[in-house]
């Protein structure tokens, strides 16, 4: 390996970072042919995941804290908001990965929905801008073992 192609390695790795990867994906909608979609994921390292919640939860303890200038409301709900940034942490602090885009043709009307940055959770439900058909993607890997329709 020369001199050149180690450089262009090592500015491709910097650049591409090896948490983030694009996937296929199956965008099927009820009763029509399901279309190949891509998403653009990105995996979350321990220290995001500890963070994103950290946020999360300090927003809900923030509520909390302001309310106690609020008369009546100050008795129920600083502790209310406690609670509820013990179970928004430990909901974020599970979040492994997230949607940085998806994209991918509709199945009714061929329209290029573009799913914006969001938690990843297969499948991603969609409605289209386009005719507002409700869409599901799911990976495209995946869809071998999981192509069962459920019965509904
Ligand atoms: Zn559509």
């Amino acid at each position: 390996m020369d001199a050149h192609t180690a450089l262009q390695h090592t500015l491709i790795s910097l650049l591409w970072s090896p948490m983030e990867r694009t996937i296929d994906t199956v965008i099927s909608a009820q009763g029509l042919d399901a279309t190949a979609g891509t998403a653009r994921i990105h995996e979350l390292t321990e220290q995001e995941k500890t963070s994103r919640a950290r946020k999360a939860a300090g927003a809900c303890v923030a509520i909390g804290v302001v309310s106690l200038a609020i008369p009546l409301v100050h008795f129920v709900l600083p502790w209310f908001m406690l609670i509820v940034a013990s179970v928004v942490y430990k909901k974020v602090s599970q979040q492994s990965a997230v949607l940085m885009e998806a994209t991918g043709p509709c199945p009714k009307c061929g329209a290029t929905m573009s799913i914006e940055e969001q938690t990843l959770e297969w499948p991603i439900e969609w409605n289209c801008q386009g005719c507002r058909k409700s869409t599901s993607m799911m990976p495209a890997e995946s869809s071998a073992e999981t192509a069962e329709p459920s019965a509904e």
